[in-house]
């Protein structure tokens, strides 16, 4: 028995179909032999008359192919056909006879010596077999000794976070702005798991450049090495967007800022947001963030790895909930003797001479950006759409990613994949943050 055949139809082509007066035509396709993938390249609209494929989108993909081969395509009503290919395709090795075929498709060309593909539009499909599973378009392969079902690639109208149903609130969504502080391997994860659940604003803050050393953990690749990583990731994300999520893709707004040096500047850009995201590090950029979300009355997230990468943080700052901001949080970790590893924060991954090298591999740094994504969302969502549902365990997680030996207090997990959520206790009298809330 053959291999079933892997074909693609896009948008364009079945377009093409749709449009013409025929019931049937022929076809032509690429065949990619490498990988034994079929795409339709031009159709048959009218006797003899054949149109290209021209793909709205760019799938540089569905272009490739070496070889062509021709087939044909037809638009049947017929519910025997459909309940035929149900059937067929549910059986082991399901074959049916060319006569049965061409008795329902007529018109189908007889495959004399070499096998045909057939693509056929079923139209006016019985609710019970739509209901069975019965898809919109059917493959054939016609061979000497039979006809073989086979499932036809099409491309949806719509696909990307559009697909998203349920209780999933898009419209909702696509109304938030968030602001997403620091791009590195942390935020580059978060902005890309953010964009593609359709928020509506990321506005994306960093100062620093690509550079070469960042690539193994890094959402961008060698060809933005030198540029800033803002403009780099939102260019990267857009154009992402515009080919597979063109109905709810997120508006990236890059700013170059150094948030210590141009707090003023961030200022209203957290004022007009949602949620913060500070996936920073550094001691002194949270500080900044943790001071100017209270400001705004803004909740705040902040994800950082920790203790040379072998643990991950998520610590949440919300006014107004009687908890604590950042640093009051940092001041009780002190205060009950635990160890404080943002200590270690204040430079880069493995980059001090006394600093020990930074150990956290890509997906550590890919699972605290995406873990800090989610927490976003669940802030958002509980706040502003009420789904309660959302509601995160606590305001503080830490996520175990190497073994190493547990630390103190809320930090002791000892395995990776542990999660560990603490509560974070009311905000310092003393505190000049939270008393501005
Ligand atoms: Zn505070």
């Amino acid at each position: 028995m053959t291999n079933s055949p892997f074909v693609m139809v896009p948008r364009d082509a079945l377009r093409l179909m749709n449009a013409s007066s025929r019931r049937l035509g022929n076809l032509r396709f690429k065949l990619s032999e490498a990988d034994g993938r079929f795409v339709v390249d031009a159709v048959e609209t009218s006797e003899n008359t054949f149109v290209d494929v021209r793909p709205d989108r760019a799938f540089a993909s569905l272009t490739w192919g070496d070889l062509t081969r021709w087939g044909q395509w037809a638009r049947s009503d017929s519910p025997d056909l459909a309940a035929t290919y149900l059937l067929l395709t549910r059986r082991p090795n399901g074959a049916l006879p060319f006569d049965a075929l061409h008795q329902m498709v007529p018109g189908t060309d007889d495959p004399g010596a070499i096998s045909g593909l057939l693509i056929v539009s079923h139209e006016d499909v019985p609710p019970e077999l739509r209901a069975a599973g019965m898809p919109e378009f059917s493959g054939w392969l016609i061979e000497r000794d039979g006809v073989v079902p086979f499932p036809v690639h099409a491309e949806p109208d719509e696909f990307g976070a559009s697909q998203l149903t349920g209780d999933w609130p898009l419209r909702q969504l696509a109304q938030e702005s968030i602001t997403l502080v620091g791009t590195g391997s942390i935020g580059s994860a978060a902005a890309d798991a953010l964009s593609r659940i359709g928020v509506g604003e990321l506005h994306l803050v960093d100062p620093d450049r690509l550079l070469w050393h960042n690539l193994i953990r890094h959402r961008l690749g060698p060809e933005s090495v030198g540029r800033y990583k803002v403009d780099a990731l939102a260019a990267l994300i857009a154009e992402r967007d515009a080919e597979t999520n063109p109905a709810t893709r997120t508006t990236l707004i890059p700013h170059r800022l150094d948030v210590v040096e141009h707090a003023e500047l961030l200022r209203p850009i957290i004022q007009a947001s949602t949620v913060v995201l500070c996936c920073a590090d550094g001691i002194a950029p949270r500080r900044v963030v943790n001071h100017l979300a209270r400001l705004a009355r803004t909740s705040a997230i902040f994800a950082c790895v920790l203790n040379d990468g072998s643990i991950g943080e998520i610590f949440r700052s919300r006014p107004g909930r009687g908890r604590g901001c950042l640093l009051c949080h940092r001041a009780y970790l002190e205060a009950n003797g635990w160890i404080d590893p943002e200590a270690d924060q204040e430079l880069g991954y493995g980059t001090g001479s006394s600093h020990k090298p930074m150990t956290a591999i890509p997906s550590d740094l890919q699972l605290v950006g995406q873990f800090a994504a989610q927490a976003t969302i669940a802030t958002l969502l509980e706040s502003r759409q009420g789904m309660p549902g959302s509601r995160l365990p606590s305001d503080h997680a830490v996520i175990g990613l190497r073994p190493v030996a547990a630390l103190a207090g809320p930090f002791g997990v000892s395995a990776p994949g542990e999660v560990r959520w603490s509560e974070v206790p009311p905000p310092r009298a003393v505190c000049a943050t939270c008393s501005l809330t």
